[in-house]
């Protein structure tokens, strides 16, 4: 499983930092998401799913 980031979607809500700061950071330039991890493993799959689910723009995607 890969976590794919759409940055020109990204409005930096960072709904996906408060979920799992250990896969997502934010830019500090704009704010945009950066992936810090985008092939989880373990508990950290449940996690990337409920960052997909939880950003408001549809930024994150996942290639299974
Ligand atoms: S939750 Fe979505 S819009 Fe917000 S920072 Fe993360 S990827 Fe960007």
């Amino acid at each position: 499983m890969k976590i794919i980031a759409d940055t020109g979607k990204c409005v930096g809500a960072g709904q996906c930092v408060l979920t799992e700061p250990e896969l997502f950071d934010q830019s500090e330039e704009d704010g945009t998401v950066v992936v810090l991890n985008d092939t989880p493993e373990g508990e950290l799959i449940e996690k990337a799913r409920e960052a997909v689910n939880v950003c408001p723009s549809q930024a994150l995607s996942l290639q299974e």
